[in-house]
């Protein structure tokens, strides 16, 4: 496949964009590097390139193009937005109308605030955790991204009475010191951290089901154990919601699962595909925010009437009957043509699955945690990402992002993209 014009490119944007792209994970570093592909228009589940190549796409912007590149009834929201004004800095009744669709499928957020992006929401939510409970400590689960804000990209310590190390330069290690990282699906590392630092920790961080190094579900009564043991010590549990809610499910993962969290951080999916973040969770504890509360979040873009409005017809066409079963019915069907074609090939991959949302990891381990997600084979991987390219398919850059299924995705899309994965497979 001739990819001239975006390896072109790429010179050129290195030249003025710092490393070429505008987030890391756009780079080609984690495949062996190189030029990333450019890509010039979407529509449905279709990308193509500069070079005019079709490819089609499971990365879904990592995750929120969940109904598929330039979907009519969110394309026709975003235009009536636009043309009545894209920001006005006053309340406006598609706000409300937006956060009762939201609040009627994610109960537990009684009160809810709009800003613009999974990193603000998250940070938000542990402010007001820190503001309710008046404590200072964060625990959080290895390898689960939250955002970049300072506090959260932070590493595993070496046990669960370690604190945290910072995971970028630029982090002060007194920041860094305020978290405490156990594995994921590790009851008792959870309950050591609380025993030695409960009574200073104002929430826990939970990805209910994983999707940052891959799909990594719960083990059953996990999330149950983490609710009791975090609230018994009187710390709130905070569910990141930013890729999952939406996905498995019209409402978060924390409906589909039945526990529920204190405080929830929503993005991606609610945006409709334009920038949006919110937060929120019970009454009192929201309080905290002004004007009501102490605790303060402003934004000069938030709940823009652009992000709005697309965010309302993409939970609309989500709504329709039938959606979350043929996430499953794709999914499901993607997920046995790779395994039966890694099988033929004598290739050792774990397939991870919730609905439309897979992970494949070139290991013989089950994948349940950040470790038994790393020790996949990355070089293994690299080699696959490329052929697969030059089938046509587009995957994130890395050896444990997810795919996603959207609804645009048919079902012959999914038979030629079992097929590309048998022809790359065979030569592996
Ligand atoms: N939380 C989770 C679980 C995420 O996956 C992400 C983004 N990948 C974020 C927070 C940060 O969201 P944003 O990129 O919109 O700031």
């Amino acid at each position: 496949m001739n990819r001239e014009k975006s390896a072109r490119l790429h010179e050129q944007a290195m030249d003025v964009i710092l490393g070429g792209v505008n987030s890391p994970s756009r780079s080609f570093k984690a495949v062996g590097g190189g030029a990333p592909v450019t890509m010039e228009r979407a529509q449905g589940a279709y990308f193509w390139d500069v070079d005019g190549n079709r490819y089609i796409d499971y990365l879904a912007a990592y995750g929120p193009i969940i109904t598929g590149h330039a979907h009519p009834h969110i394309t026709k929201a975003i235009s009536e937005a636009a043309a009545n004004g894209t920001l006005y800095g006053t309340p406006t009744p598609w706000e409300i109308k937006f956060a009762t669709m939201i609040r009627e499928a994610i109960p537990s957020m009684e009160r809810i605030r709009f800003n613009n992006s999974g990193t603000e929401a998250v940070m938000t939510c542990i402010r007001v955790a820190r503001a309710y409970t008046g404590r200072v400590k964060v625990i959080k689960f290895a390898g689960c991204y939250h955002g970049h804000s300072d506090l959260v990209l932070v590493a595993a310590g070496s046990g669960p009475s370690t604190l945290g190390i910072p995971d970028s330069a630029g982090i002060p290690q007194s920041i860094a010191s305020e978290v405490i990282t156990v594995p994921f699906n590790d009851t008792e590392a959870f309950r050591e951290a609380i025993r030695v630092w409960g009574a200073e920790t104002a929430c826990v961080l939970v990805e209910p089901i994983v999707g940052n190094f891959g799909i990594v579900p719960p083990k059953p009564g996990f999330l149950e154990s983490v609710n009791e043991i975090a609230h018994e010590a009187g710390a709130l549990v905070v569910y990141d919601e930013v890729i999952t809610a939406f996905r498995f499910c019209y409402g978060g993962a924390q409906n589909l699962l039945g526990v529920e969290p204190d405080l929830t951080a929503l993005g991606k999916i609610i945006g409709g595909g334009l920038p949006i973040g919110a937060y929120g969770g019970r009454r009192e504890i929201m309080e905290q925010v002004a004007p009501l509360g102490p605790a303060y979040q402003a934004g000069t873009m938030a709940g823009n009437p652009a992000s709005i409005r697309a965010g309302i017809a993409c939970l609309e066409v989500l709504k329709q009957p039938g959606v979350y079963e043929e996430f499953e019915r794709l999914g499901a069907l993607l997920e046995a043509g790779i395994r039966k074609s890694a099988d033929a090939h004598g290739i050792k991959v774990q397939v991870n699955r919730v609905k439309g949302a897979l992970a494949v990891y070139f290991t013989d381990h089950p994948v349940y945690d950040y470790d038994t997600a790393q020790a996949a084979d990355g070089e293994l991987f690299a080699r696959f990402f490329r052929l697969m390219l030059d089938e046509g398919i587009c995957l994130a850059p890395s050896k444990y992002e997810a795919w996603f299924v959207t609804t645009a995705h048919t079902e012959a899309d999914i038979r030629d993209t079992i097929a590309a994965v048998d022809r790359s497979f065979a030569k592996l």
